[in-house]
């Protein structure tokens, strides 16, 4: 098998035994619980489009490593197109979840570590790259999801992970036996995690030498013994368990969660391990992988951006407004921002060259300007969003007293916009707007494109070093008629 239905993939799902807590409480079921099930259906997703004719150029590829026909979300990229067709298909899921669709961070993380340890390998001798071809054999039979999972919680951002007071703020191997080790610490902001069959951690900065034991890499199964998932909370969250609030939450079928994941003395096998120790090699696999994930977002926030786009220019027709030339070229606006986003995400991509592993790695400024755009855009997008749809975005009635046998005539009466519009379709599209903008989806589309993939701090510190500022002067010098 080497293609899951998304039926397969709920099915599979239920077979872990994941130690999940949400509001204080541990989730027995985490496939049905109503608060998750539609993050999980977001990844589904990732498995239903891959079953469509349509899109399956797409979806779907061919594994360099077995011949066989996977899921695109498991490959190691082979060429620039590769790329291309990567940020396409990130958009693609994007326009129909309106969420965060999780099973890219696996991908990301795949492709930095394939070309990270081939080259750990030729320096020290070292097994790791065998011991990764291995595993994604594994994970690309199986049609596996798996979480990247790379930020630490950190502690005292102004010492290194071995000079913290408390030495697990970071996580760490506490043991090195003779079959493998165990590792001990946590990994935040987690998306996906509960949906994954796989967690791969990865470090999350530039190591020193002193940092030996924080240099490590290695994935486990999510149920494996020591792991505890505490999922995060949401703005509106708690809607999603309500009764009779299939209007109030906006996007009543997807959505995408995080949780802090808790590494208590989980075991690792030897033949699981990436990287253990070889300090200088962190900061690539950071990189690496970081780069990757900023162009990810030039795929799935522009499709996330989309919705948010079509849903806002559907708020004016239903307001009578469509016709107003400033809502005409907010509209226009927004596409633009959006559609630079995109256009970012390409190039990105279409600038990619082959890594010594020979797997394709995107152009890491383009990646990174990518990335800092998108710490900008969606917040206008959202911006202007807001301002299409009118202050009743965040003061609607809810569907229940829509309902109600006694105020229900009211809110029928004075919601209505233009005549020949339900009153029930207008609150669901001023509801999806509100879930973007500020509800559970403002996660990953507004937040997320702030921190997600690295901070924006973090983005222009690779500008500075990717940008080439002494090239610059020296074209200006030349032509300025200037001698060095
Ligand atoms: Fe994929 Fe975007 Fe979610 Fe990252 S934020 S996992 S790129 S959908
Ligand atoms: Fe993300």
């Amino acid at each position: 098998m080497s293609l899951m239905t998304g039926e397969e993939y709920v099915e599979s799902l239920r077979k872990l035994k994941l130690n999940v807590y949400y509001l204080g409480e541990k989730i027995d079921n985490p496939v049905d619980n109503p608060v998750l099930r539609p993050s999980l259906n977001s990844v589904k997703m990732t498995y239903d489009l891959a079953q469509e004719a349509e899109y399956e150029d797409l979806m779907t590829t061919t594994s360099n490593i077995t011949g066989e026909k996977i899921n695109r979300f498991t490959n190691l990229h082979q060429s620039s197109e590769d790329l291309v067709k990567k940020v396409k298909m990130q958009r693609l899921c994007g326009q129909k979840t309106a969420a965060c669709f999780q099973r890219c961070v696996g991908m990301d993380s795949f492709n930095a570590v394939y070309s990270t340890t081939f080259e750990i390998d030729k320096e020290y001798n070292t097994n790791y790259f065998e011991n990764f071809k291995k595993f994604l054999t594994y994970v690309q039979k199986n049609d596996l999801t798996v979480d990247g999972a790379m930020t630490d919680p950190k502690g005292d951002r102004g010492l290194s992970p071995s000079k913290q007071a408390d030495p697990d703020l970071y996580l760490r191997v506490v043991e090195r036996r003779e079959d493998g080790v165990v590792v001990r610490g946590a990994k935040a902001h987690q998306t996906g995690i509960c949906n994954s069959h796989e967690v791969l951690v990865m470090p999350t900065i530039a190591m020193r030498p002193d940092d030996k034991d924080y240099a490590i890499a290695f994935s486990v199964p999510t149920d494996a013994e020591g792991i505890t998932m505490i999922i995060g909370r949401q703005s509106c969250d708690t809607r999603k368990m309500e009764k009779d609030a299939d209007i109030d939450v906006g996007n009543k079928e997807f959505g995408g969660v995080e949780a802090l994941v808790v590494f208590d003395d989980v075991f690792v096998p030897n033949d699981r391990i990436f990287l253990n120790g070889e300090t200088e090699y962190a900061g690539m696999l950071v990189e690496r992988f970081a780069g990757y994930h900023r162009q990810s977002y030039g795929g799935c926030k522009v499709g996330v951006g989309d919705v948010l786009i079509g849903a806002a220019a559907v708020a004016a027709d239903y307001n009578g407004a469509a016709k107003a030339s400033h809502i005409k070229d907010k509209l226009i606006e927004m596409m633009h921002l959006n559609e630079t986003l995109y256009a970012c995400g390409i190039a990105c991509s279409a600038e990619g060259h082959a890594t010594k592993a020979g797997n394709y790695q995107i152009d890491l400024l383009l990646a990174n300007v990518c990335k800092q755009n998108i710490t900008r855009f969606p917040y206008e997008i959202v911006r202007l969003a807001e301002d299409i749809a009118g202050g009743l975005m965040v003061t609607m009635p809810s569907e229940k007293d829509y309902k109600s046998p006694e105020v229900g005539k009211y809110v029928e009466k004075y919601l209505v916009g233009v005549a020949s519009v339900p009153v029930e379709d207008r609150m669901k599209i001023l509801r999806l707007l509100e879930n973007i903008c500020l509800g559970t989806a403002a996660v990953g589309y507004r937040t997320e494109s702030m921190h997600g993939a690295g901070s924006p701090q973090a983005q222009r510190i690779m500008i500075s070093r990717q940008g080439n500022l002494a090239h610059k002067k020296k074209l200006a010098k030349k032509i300025a008629r200037i001698e060095d």
